[in-house]
């Protein structure tokens, strides 16, 4: 079964996360919908990966959501059996001091464009453990920290023992974020000296030649957003005979800091935006993060209309996404405004079908869907009901909300409920609708058949953020707070619109979102000439579709990471 894959060298991209397709829970947000259009891409591009994550059998959750707005939260059992094959290769991790066993679903990731690639997924459900430790694997971000550092144990070190096992070929470990971090700590032990080679004083480690097998993505630009695990709860869990000096020296004095770790063991670190990478520099002082942009996969978040447009206007686009660049000259108004009317209708179909809300067709949509969590702000655009109101007098619009908050994100549950709560409050004057359970479909649906993508996260704290990169892939014009990628994404006025200023003045942010709104963008809309509206879309697609993709992301990864 792994003879397709198992001989040539590859890229082994770690993820605790992943977004393989829309009946596979096994992501929560941005993180995981990012790696799986890496491997997208990478398939795309014909570039040899493996990815390894956890099989996630009870998935994140699926949301439900009450008559009064709570959050309810089911288990999103899949099964395995149904997309993956069940690989013989089998190995076993000292855990809490006992072996755990762990196998690999091998699922096909098959491209767009004819190229497969294998992804496993770690499972430790296996006849051989005992039911806590069968439980390792089922629930995606789910349990306490110590559930958490077993996680991360099976997916580190399982995964670089389970890729040996099954015979792949790696020729260097790219982690996608810090949950894997203690891979480079299984690397190192498979590249000790021996005991004549090392000199009194001296560890045994080759922390050089790990290093150079080893590539960083970090995505969190706030300290407190960093796994760390007590390191008496190290000593008990983790038993990998190592000395736990060493791993202070690398991890921490005070905690095994993840992000730390996986620092030390990588000689290539990136941030996810131009912003992200300053500020994860001033975080890390005396370590190089290089930035990356983050990038979405073309052909997923191009809505099928949209797809052949740009087959018809500009064949070899899915390969070579930069050929959108000439979107605003090569293709005519009417087909892009036709496409996008096509795209809202189905929008419109789904939310009534959903919520029995009946949205307008002639009226712009503004959409916001995405993790529902404090720094997001999905409140902002609520904070002066009667304002948004009197907007909505002289050009009215309707809005669409959708996102899960964690379980256990209390704040991100009430906001939940405020949404709700203002959703009625303006019934009658602006039609507001929250859909449930926010996936990769209702995602594609969303950037696609909205009218403007609101984004409105508290600076610095958006890495990058993606879902606007998806509505750019659509015709649909970003009006958002600068951070993350639309710092380099905005072209005010010509790509999209901009909330504030960079530095983000909290109180700002919601006034001149509503003068923007009010002054600049509906009136834009509205024109009796809808050519300037159009040429936003156009910009959209040329200034950032052409740019903000996981092609070119891909091919820096390729050149700047992994070819060392
Ligand atoms: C793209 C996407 C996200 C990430 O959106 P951000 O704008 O980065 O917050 C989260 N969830 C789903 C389902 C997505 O498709």
């Amino acid at each position: 079964m792994l003879d397709e894959f198992a001989h040539e060298p590859r890229v082994a991209y770690f993820t605790m996360e992943i977004a393989l397709r829309n009946e596979i829970p096994t992501y929560a947000g941005g993180l995981g919908i990012l790696a799986g259009d890496t491997m997208r891409s990478a398939t795309d591009l014909d570039m040899p990966m493996v990815a390894v994550s956890l099989v996630s059998r009870a998935g994140y959750f699926r949301q439900e959501i009450d008559a009064q707005g709570r959050q309810l939260e089911h288990p999103a059992i899949w099964d395995p059996r149904q997309w993956a094959k069940p690989l013989d290769a089998k190995i076993a991790v000292p855990i809490d001091g006992r072996m755990v066993w762990i196998g690999a679903w091998l699922y096909v990731l098959e491209g767009s464009m004819g190229g497969r690639q294998p992804v496993l997924l770690l499972d430790t459900d296996l006849n051989e453990n005992s039911s806590e430790d069968r439980e390792i694997t089922h629930y995606l971000y789910g349990g306490d920290i110590t559930y958490r550092l077993k996680q991360e144990i099976v997916l580190g070190i399982g995964g670089v023992r389970l890729l040996q096992a099954a015979g792949f070929n790696i020729r260097h470990y790219h982690m996608n974020e810090g949950h894997s971090a203690l891979l480079g700590l299984e690397l190192m032990r498979r590249y000790t000296y021996s005991a004549e080679e090392v000199r009194p004083g001296e560890t045994p480690y080759d922390i050089p030649r790990v290093r150079d097998l080893c590539s960083f993505t970090t995505h969190t630009p706030v300290e407190a957003g960093h796994d760390r695990f007590p390191y008496d709860m190290v000593q008990r869990i983790l038993d990998n005979g190592f000395d736990i000096r060493v791993i202070r020296s690398l991890a921490g004095d005070d905690s095994l800091n993840m992000t730390r770790l996986a620092l030390n063991l990588s000689e290539f670190v990136n941030g996810v935006a131009k912003r992200h990478a300053e500020i994860s520099n001033a975080m890390f002082p005396g370590y190089k993060v290089h930035a990356i942009t983050n990038g979405v996969h073309p052909f997923t978040w191009a809505s099928e209309n949209f797809r052949q447009l740009y087959d018809h206007y500009l064949p070899g686009w899915c390969h070579e996404p930069q050929l959108l660049m000439r979107a605003d000259c090569c293709m005519p108004e009417a087909a892009i405004w036709e496409a996008h009317v096509q795209a809202k209708r189905h929008l419109i179909e789904k939310v009534q079908l959903l919520t029995g809300t009946v949205l307008k067709p002639d009226i712009p949509i503004l959409g916001f869907a995405r993790r529902m969590t404090a720094y997001k702000r999905p409140d902002l655009l609520f904070s002066d009901l009667n304002r948004l109101q009197e907007i909505a007098r002289s050009h009215p619009f309707q809005i669409v909300l959708a996102g899960k908050a964690h379980p256990k994100d209390e704040s991100g549950k009430q906001m939940i409920e405020q949404l709700h709560a203002h959703a009625r409050a303006l019934s009658g004057s602006i039609p507001v609708a929250y859909l449930p359970e926010y996936d990769m479909a209702l995602a594609q649906t969303l950037t696609a058949g909205v009218d403007v993508w609101v984004n409105t996260p508290l600076p610095p704290l958006e890495a990058s953020g993606t879902s606007g990169m998806k509505a750019a892939f659509n015709g649909v014009p970003n009006l958002s707070v600068l951070d993350g990628w639309w710092v380099e994404g905005c072209i005010e006025g010509v790509s999209g619109w901009a909330i504030g200023d960079a530095a983000g003045i909290p109180g700002d942010n919601a006034r001149t979102l509503y003068d923007k709104l009010e002054q600049v963008v509906l009136p834009l809309y509205f024109n009796a000439d809808r050519s300037g509206w159009i040429r936003v879309m156009k910009n959209a697609i040329s200034k950032n579709a052409s740019y903000f993709n996981s092609h070119r992301m891909m091919r820096r990864y390729a050149t700047e990471a992994y070819a060392r």
